[in-house]
């Protein structure tokens, strides 16, 4: 087909569903006591079961099915009380057993959904069809020996949870949202670093094309083992115009299983279907099923956190605040529980907010450290804030003196006895400021002459260099009204 004649890819949507990978941060593997620590030797965490040596048995770790459903709420979905393990079999060098431990057809959780904050502020919701527990299987290195290929098994083993979403996703931006708010999510939860670099989430994205208005959906391609945000849309973006390519080309989609190549920005296939492994998934004779009881479920649920798009809310409605400023405090538990130890303290609740995010942020990120790091307690810093509030310290002061010298004597309560010992306070003595202001009006005579003039916009050079003068232990309020009063 000449190329003016094909269609315009606006005629075509995009329609995806993901395949989220989050492994979890138990200590331990999910049916061993082997250590999952990150950037061990190889081989050195594992035992009889990692290794699938003959009569090794699973014992499964009670904590991993926590975490799952701790998951499962947050993304609103039903809790199968009773669920089972599958094996999936199939032969590869990584997986000793023969066979993956995982969940076919019945697992932990089932049917939710998760709330989409998307950048033009509209949210959109997309349906979580399962997720499932099961194991990872162990690293294949194809690239350190000429002659041979080794296999890492410190891996194996390793929980893992796979969040199935309904094929809701329409752009490649909704699905690097959507994954970033899981990783978000999984932080927040404590189950999951949710570190893409370190392949703790990583995802298959499925993806198929269908004419606008179309309501039935096309055959889709499955790009494996994404491990960025950035992959992922670059993906989905190749994908959605190959696909348009092929079918105005008149070509038909094989359902396969893609590579994505993350040098060229390209996919290429691994199989189509019909060389597809056939599973043959049977329940796993070794481990019983799983039954959460009541009360057990009931324990989960009262110990959730609150979840970051309540304390979103929370946070506007109370505090009046943007939906940005909120999501900053939603998504950084520390900062919130900083915030919540200063409340109490402080005089002006907006205050606190605003230090947090502003001059307080810009401290951690030169320091490069978290709140949780930082030297200042709570109740020092809403001892700060208010004085500046009350106009007894200037904020430049506070942040350049009076919180480094805090630092450095944490056992302080008393913040404004500190400040008045190093004399940062602003003085109440108006005949200093007059000295000050006489000096700087004398050193700019025409500028002078021009305020008198009209010309107003001087004026804050002359505050300015009164400022400097006092040191920043001034009100620049009140210099302004004593320089109105001397030029009137
Ligand atoms: P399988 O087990 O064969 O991978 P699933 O039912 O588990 O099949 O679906 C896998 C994923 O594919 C889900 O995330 C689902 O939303 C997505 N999906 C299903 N059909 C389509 C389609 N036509 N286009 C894009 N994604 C799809
Ligand atoms: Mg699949």
């Amino acid at each position: 087909m000449p190329l003016q004649q094909r269609s315009p890819q606006h005629q075509y949507e995009l329609v995806s569903g993901l395949e989220i990978h989050v492994q979890l941060n138990t200590n331990t593997k999910i049916f061993s006591a082997d250590s999952t620590t990150f950037g061990a030797q190889p081989n050195q965490n594992i035992s009889t079961v990692s290794l699938a040596l003959p009569g090794a048995l699973p014992k499964l770790n009670k904590e991993v099915v926590e975490k799952a459903v701790r998951i499962g709420l947050a993304l609103n979905c039903t809790i199968n009380q009773t669920n089972h393990f599958d094996r999936k079999n199939y032969f590869y060098a990584d997986l000793p057993k023969g066979y993956q431990i995982t969940q076919d057809n019945q697992p932990i959780c089932i049917n939710g959904f998760l709330e989409l904050a998307l950048a033009d502020g509209s949210s959109k919701r997309i349906g979580i069809n399962r997720i499932h527990l099961e194991e990872d299987a162990g690293k294949s290195i194809h690239d350190q020996d000429d002659r041979f290929s080794l296999v890492d098994l410190n891996r194996a083993g390793v929980p893992l949870i796979e969040i199935v979403t309904e094929p809701d996703i329409r752009t490649s931006e909704e699905a690097s949202a959507l994954l970033n708010e899981v990783r978000k999510l999984v932080r927040h939860l404590n189950v999951s670093d949710g570190n893409m670099e370190e392949g703790s989430l990583r995802c298959d994205a499925n993806i198929s094309i269908r004419p606008v208005g179309a309501s039935e959906f096309g055959t889709r391609c499955e790009v494996k083992n994404l491990n960025s945000m950035r992959n992922v849309r670059r993906a989905m973006d190749f994908e959605f115009t190959r696909q348009i390519e092929v079918i105005d080309n008149g070509g038909t989609i094989l359902q396969s299983t893609l590579n994505f190549d993350a040098d060229k920005g390209t996919t290429s296939p691994m199989r189509t279907k019909e060389e597809a492994n056939d599973y043959r998934y049977f329940a796993d004779p070794d481990l019983q099923p799983i039954y959460i009881a009541d009360d057990w479920l009931n324990e989960i649920k009262n110990a959730m956190p609150v979840l970051p798009n309540q304390i979103s809310k929370q946070m506007i409605s109370e505090f009046g605040i943007t939906n940005a400023d909120a999501a900053i405090f939603a998504e950084d538990l520390e900062l919130l529980n900083y915030f919540n130890s200063a409340l109490p303290f402080i005089n002006v609740k907006k205050s606190l907010i605003n230090w947090l995010i502003g001059p307080i942020r810009a401290v951690l990120n030169d320091k490069a450290i978290t709140i949780k790091q930082y030297l200042v307690k709570p109740q020092q810093l809403a001892a700060t804030i208010n004085l500046v509030d009350n106009k007894k310290l200037s904020q430049k002061v506070a942040v350049q003196q009076l919180l480094p010298a805090i630092e450095t004597q944490t056992e302080q309560n008393d913040v404004a006895a500190l400040a008045q010992s190093l004399n940062l306070l602003i003085s109440e003595n108006t005949d200093e400021l007059d000295e000050f202001i006489e000096t700087v009006l004398a050193n700019y005579p025409q500028q002078v002459e021009a305020f008198k003039k009209g010309k107003k916009g001087v004026l804050g050079l002359f505050v300015g260099d009164v400022m400097k003068l006092a040191k920043g232990k001034a009100d620049a309020k009140k210099i302004n009204e004593l320089i109105l009063e001397k030029l009137k």
